[in-house]
């Protein structure tokens, strides 16, 4: 059976010159744009070659990911800037990915139960709200992202399906993204999933450092003992930060490493 034990990372290595050993990095609006433009690549590019050092010198912290994000995507983002060495966290906590060992760790604490229940709700979204224009993110295991191209008729749909799912029975927790709604597992979320990836890899809160934009990552910010806001980060999260960024998205989040990599 597979565990979230991790078998190959020993933590800090006892040579390690760095403050932090790890940045848990959120994705959309801290390295991709929260809309559906391109990357920019040439950032991304460094932060690759930032993690290559990290990782063949120990003198930096290595970036890793915590996302809402499908899987797929993450770990796309995940080999994308480099990152060999720490697992990251996909659909909010649903998943993690090793890319030591190439292993997809759902929460063991996800049953059968839950995604009988999760295929229920996707059932209702379907047959009840796609005719309305609202469509599933694809990609998703055990979680249900709405999306519609005009993000008002999706805000004014979330008493609804607030309202459904309670008389449904069906223990998810219903949030609204900048353009989706989000539909987790009540006992599932960035937070579970970033304490997984601390058991697996024995890192601790005094080593890690973190980067985020939206109040989703105020789970990160729990978890970590130095935290960055790209500058289009949300005035609440801003306000819960250690330093603020001058430039936005993953320009940002170059700024933010610069600072932690002292
Ligand atoms: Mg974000």
């Amino acid at each position: 059976m597979t565990t979230d034990a991790h078998p190959v990372n020993p933590g800090t290595p006892p040579h390690a010159t760095r403050r932090f050993d790890a940045v848990i990095c959120d994705i959309d609006g801290c390295l991709s744009p929260e809309h559906s433009g391109p990357m920019d690549v040439p950032s991304l590019a460094k932060i690759a070659a930032h993690n290559h050092l990290a990782q063949d010198q120990h003198d930096r912290p290595v970036v890793t990911l915590c996302s809402g994000r499908p899987q797929p995507f993450a770990e796309a983002m995940c080999r994308l800037i480099g990152n060999r060495t720490l697992p990251i966290v996909c659909e909010n906590g649903v998943w993690m990915y090793d890319p030591i060992t190439n292993e997809y760790l759902m929460d063991p604490a996800i049953t059968e139960h839950h995604l009988e229940m999760v295929a229920e709700a996707s059932r209702w979204v379907r047959t009840d709200l796609g005719p309305r224009g609202v469509a599933i993110q694809p990609g998703k295991a055990a979680s249900i992202s709405l999306y519609h191209r005009e993000t008002d008729v999706l805000r004014g749909l979330l008493p609804e399906i607030e309202r459904v799912f309670a008389r449904e029975g069906w223990g998810l927790r219903v949030s609204m993204t900048w353009l989706y709604i989000n539909c987790d597992l009540a006992h599932v979320s960035k937070a579970t999933g970033i304490a997984r990836l601390k058991q697996r890899t024995r890192l601790t809160r005094e080593r890690l450092a973190g980067i985020g934009d939206t109040t989703s990552d105020l789970a990160i910010r729990e978890h970590v003992a130095w935290f960055g806001c790209p500058s289009n980060a949300q005035n609440e999260l801003k306000s819960r930060a250690d330093f603020v960024a001058s430039k936005p998205e993953a320009e940002g989040a170059l700024e933010i490493l610069c600072r932690v990599s002292v």
